[in-house]
């Protein structure tokens, strides 16, 4: 069995990027599951194929093979031995272990929180392999437990339930994560994605190099950021609209021991625009909201939304303060970013030197053939 697709759908994989939409496929099987892609005679590839997808050809490889599984395997061996170096030396720590199309594993996320494992299966092609694909994680990280956290709503798109189901030992409530000199807590049933962010982990610790008296973390989830700047800074404040996030920020100022952090609920647009309004000053701020731009159709509106938000905090800056800002939505790509950046300086009338330009951590790869792999921007700016 194969999945044939158009000259069009072919002219992507040939340009290795891995998907095929709906429209470019010509012929396939029935059912969901592993093929070879073939375009004319010649086969392009293997991919995960899902006829009820709208990307219904997710290739994880360019050559051909009689056992698309192995292959398959083998990708999230490689992907797994290549964390284990880190793994040796953090064994505490939190880290991805399998990244999707990044590790040319599409459908599938893995994270690791302190020798627990919290996975993700996005393709139904992918779905009735879970033992096999235990069984092989298990092989390469001696896991103490495995959670399946599979609750996103894409699912629904693939035609897959959502549920969370223990895989493996016993997955317990929370887990406590070692992250450079602070420890935080990971709750991984209840958590959002599969308990915590861990793209930011090399931005958040890149956060102890700054010193000074007050600290401001916007959308700060369970007080990422925050915790890394109380050792530097005076006063910090978190801010999130989530009132469970922030509980868990709570324990984890306390975890640390913390006093100096104040916690927010807050909209972060209102509280932005309060603190303006009382012409409040900060030392530096981190702004790390959601994706804005879900969609390209989106992308106008979101576009202002981050320019808000950015030229707010400008705002909030004295001289020499420091912006740490990011945005985790590929459609608003690089370019874009930093052309939003710029006009917001301009409205906000600083003069701002860039101080480093950063991305997602080293387990979150990009493929240059896949933009879509580099979603995360994280700029540090100073005021000048
Ligand atoms: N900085 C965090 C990740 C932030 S994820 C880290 O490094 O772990 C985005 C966060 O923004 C989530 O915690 C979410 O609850 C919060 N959020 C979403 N919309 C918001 C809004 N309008 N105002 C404040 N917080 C918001």
């Amino acid at each position: 069995m194969k999945v044939r697709i158009s000259p069009k759908g072919a002219a992507r994989l040939l340009a290795r990027h891995p998907w095929v939409y709906k429209s470019d496929v010509l012929e396939g099987p029935a059912n969901p599951g592993l093929y070879p892609v073939q375009a004319g005679r010649k086969t392009l590839g293997l991919a995960l194929y899902n006829p009820a997808s709208e990307i219904t050809v997710r290739a994880f490889s360019f050559e051909e093979s009689p056992d698309p599984l192995e292959v398959w395997l083998a990708n999230l061996r490689q992907a797994l031995r290549q964390r284990q170096a880190a793994l040796a030396q953090e064994p505490e720590g939190g880290y991805r272990l399998a990244h999707a199309e990044g590790d040319l594993l599409p459908g599938l996320v893995l994270d690791y929180y302190a020798g627990h494992g919290v996975l993700q299966i996005g393709s139904a092609a992918l779905e009735p392999l879970m033992p096999r694909l235990v069984q092989v994680i298990l092989e390469e990280i001696p896991l103490r437990s495995l959670l399946a956290k599979n609750d996103q709503k894409s699912r629904l798109l693939e035609g897959l339930p959502l549920e969370v189901r223990v895989l493996q030992g016993a997955v317990p409530e929370k887990v406590v994560v070692q992250e450079g000199a602070i420890r935080y807590q990971v709750e991984l049933y209840q958590g959002q994605k599969t308990g915590a962010f861990l793209d930011q982990r090399d931005n958040r610790l890149r956060m102890e190099g700054f010193r000074g008296q007050s600290a401001l973390d916007v959308f700060s989830y369970h007080g990422s950021f925050a915790l890394h700047l109380a050792r530097g800074f005076t006063q910090v404040t978190a801010v999130d609209s989530s009132a469970a996030a922030l509980e868990r920020a709570q324990e984890n100022a306390q975890l640390n021991g913390f006093d100096n952090l104040t916690l927010h609920e807050a909209n972060a647009f209102d509280f932005l625009r309060k603190e303006e309004r009382r012409q409040a000053r900060y030392d530096l701020i981190v702004l790390d909201p959601p994706a804005f731009a879900k969609s390209k159709r989106d992308l106008e509106r979101a576009y202002a939304a981050y320019k808000e938000i950015n030229l707010r905090a400008l705002k909030l800056l004295g001289r020499g303060g420091i912006l740490a800002t990011a945005s985790c939505s590929h459609h608003l790509g690089e370019p874009l970013f930093y052309q939003m950046l710029t006009e917001a300086a301009a409205d906000a009338q600083r003069t701002v030197r860039v101080l480093e330009k950063r991305g997602q951590g080293w387990d979150h790869p990009v493929l240059l053939n896949v933009p879509e792999t580099h979603y995360l921007k994280f700029a540090l700016l100073q005021v000048l």
